[in-house]
């Protein structure tokens, strides 16, 4: 966290070399299309089973790694099954490090997911190994040389509050809080930068869901000093707390063919977090962080979807600047 001339707490890194922990779950998607979801005591018959990487700690880990985060690390557990050997692979693939994921004796974590053909998803998570995460000295110290600590809730509370509490000074912890619940004063106290959906945002606030999300970020920018509120296809809005009030800004979506909205929110979680890492300001993060999640939504998968820092960097500035000659 930096000071501003005005005094006030900004929500950068300056200097930062890049360097991101990642705290959270992974799980393997067992996937399966369904003519609709099935009702209880029924059975039906679906489509073909996929198996998937997932879980938004695995899944941001690989946002985060994909554009750029150096050295970034996840911190999870797995069991010891075939499920465990599939997200590693991915990890790998994604270039994130794995050395300090932890091998216990529970069932790696995984989401049974219907999809019905409006694409509507039920999804049951059975958490397994994701119940069992811990932050050891070695995890400790990897998180006291990072510049963003990035949390989900698909963990155990304690293994949040150990995070933050092992971070160094100046460092910044963003929490993507999904699934949203009830967070404790300490937690809250702890969050730089809190990440929400619109309808994470309203449980969080205590608000009706057709609060807007001016409102909303407003309410919780009393209990945090910046938030990000996503919008899916109408983007993004940042709000971050200054002396003279709360300053927003409202970041687009590109447009884009959506073909599998899976991982939006993680692939966005994951930049912004190493945007932020190398010392950009929140909205500058936010912008990469839609190029990101835009593209992520043109690709099948969550893990899979996550575009290349280049591809990333490209459309953000094809954004910003549209009328220029590519
Ligand atoms: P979540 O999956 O957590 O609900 P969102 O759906 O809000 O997250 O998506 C996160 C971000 O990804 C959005 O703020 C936006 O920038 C981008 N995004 C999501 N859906 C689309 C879309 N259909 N078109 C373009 N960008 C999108």
């Amino acid at each position: 966290m930096s000071t501003t001339a005005d005094g006030e707490q900004g929500t950068t890194v300056p200097g930062g070399s890049g360097r991101v922990v990642v705290v959270g779950s992974a799980n393997v998607d067992l996937v399966v299309d369904v003519p609709r979801h099935p009702g209880g005591g029924e059975t039906i018959l679906g489509g073909e089973l996929r198996r998937n990487p997932g879980g938004k700690g695995a899944n941001q880990a690989v946002g985060a790694a994909r554009a750029g985060g150096a050295g970034t690390t996840f911190v999870g557990a797995l069991g010891h099954d075939d499920a465990a050997d599939l997200l590693l692979a991915s990890l790998d693939r994604g270039g994130v490090r794995t050395d300090l994921v932890e091998r216990v004796d529970a069932a790696t974590g995984t989401a049974l997911i219907t999809v019905s053909p409006d694409g509507e998803n039920a999804i049951v998570v059975a958490p397994g190994a994701n119940s069992h995460v811990t932050v050891g000295a070695a995890q400790a110290e990897r998180i006291a040389a990072a510049d963003v600590v990035l949390a989900q809730l698909e963990i155990p509370l304690d293994v949040v509050r150990a995070a933050a509490a092992a971070r160094r000074p100046g460092a910044l912890l963003v929490l993507n809080a999904a699934p949203s619940r009830d967070l404790p004063d300490d937690v809250w106290a702890a969050v730089d930068v809190l990440v929400v959906n619109e309808h994470e945002a309203a449980d969080l606030a205590g608000a009706s869901g057709d609060a807007d999300p001016s409102t909303l970020a407003g309410l919780l920018l009393e209990r945090v000093p910046a938030v990000v509120v996503t919008l899916g296809g109408e983007g993004s809005l940042v709000a971050e707390r200054r002396p003279s009030g709360p300053l927003l800004t409202t970041v687009p979506a590109i447009a884009v063919e959506a073909v599998d909205t899976t991982g939006a929110g993680d692939t966005f979680c994951g930049v912004l977090a190493a945007a932020l890492a190398r010392g950009a300001d929140l909205p500058d993060a936010a912008r990469l962080a839609a190029a990101a999640g835009a593209l992520a939504v043109t690709r099948p998968g969550a893990q899979d979807a996550v575009p290349d820092a280049a591809d990333v960097v490209a459309l953000a500035e094809r954004a910003a600047n549209p009328d220029r000659p590519t």
